[in-house]
């Protein structure tokens, strides 16, 4: 574990990435096998943070991390609602924030609204996920004003519209872990490729923005706090932390 112990590097020299999966650290397996070591070697522990749930996230790690390769040091999940550490495990401290929120009372008012919630695969105790129009998404959210549930609401794609707690997301679990880490906020550095990865951009001071990035995240980055990478995924990510001079030009073993 690169966090602990007699190799962590001071406070003012400690760094966290912490980098959505699909499209961004994953689609490049030669960069990614660079890459992993080459955190490794610096010392930057690595946080996945998707928003899928953790088994999905489990089976994608089994397929596309690289042998021998050391796993990752957090996995944030389901929207910023679960929270794993390699060294700690699961984050029950995270999740008991959320105990007293009322799922059963938002599944109720979507389901009376006529909307169906997604297959059980994609919901969790704290993401709750319907299939909701963006022509509907207003007068849900009015239902769940007059009911007084206080959340956080995702609406992406097509339909997807996701209720999760206040304090959860992406970007709070994000700084959660970078406090387990004794990483400052601002030595957060982000990566990312679609829309669903802006929030986290918005609240780091440093992004990676990997070459194959969708429209929809390269027009809405503040470019003054992130760097557009020339390559794609994985490589993106070296071209970028090399750029910072995070990481040596040649990741030698
Ligand atoms: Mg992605």
């Amino acid at each position: 574990m690169p966090t602990s112990g007699p190799d962590r590097p001071p406070p003012a020299n400690r760094w966290l990435l912490v980098s959505d999966i699909d499209d961004t650290l994953i689609g490049d397996d030669a960069a990614l096998r660079e890459l992993l070591p080459a955190l490794r070697a610096a010392r930057i522990p690595l946080a996945l943070n998707s928003s899928r749930p953790t088994e999905s996230v489990r089976r994608t790690i089994e397929e596309h991390w690289p042998a021998g390769a050391a796993p990752p040091d957090a996995t944030i999940t389901a929207l910023g609602t679960e929270i794993e550490t390699a060294s700690g495990g699961v984050d029950t401290g995270w999740q008991a924030r959320f105990a007293a929120w009322p799922r059963a009372e938002i599944d109720r008012i979507v389901r009376e609204l006529g909307f169906a919630p997604h297959a059980s695969e994609f919901q969790t105790a704290f993401k709750a996920s319907y299939a909701v129009p963006a022509s509907a998404v207003a007068r849900v959210e009015v239902a769940l004003d007059a009911a007084g549930i206080a959340r956080r609401t995702i609406h992406s794609g097509d339909s997807d519209f996701d209720v999760i707690p206040p304090d959860a997301g992406k970007a709070a679990a994000m700084f959660r872990v970078a406090a387990c880490f004794g990483v400052a906020q601002e030595h957060v550095i982000v990566a990312g490729d679609s829309g669903n990865d802006l929030v986290m951009f918005e609240h780091a001071s440093r992004g990676i923005v990997v070459g194959n990035a969708r429209r929809e995240l390269r027009e809405r980055v503040d470019p003054e706090r992130a760097y557009f990478a020339r390559a794609a995924q994985a490589g993106g990510i070296l071209e970028a932390l090399r750029h910072w001079g995070l990481i040596p030009e040649r990741s030698d073993p």
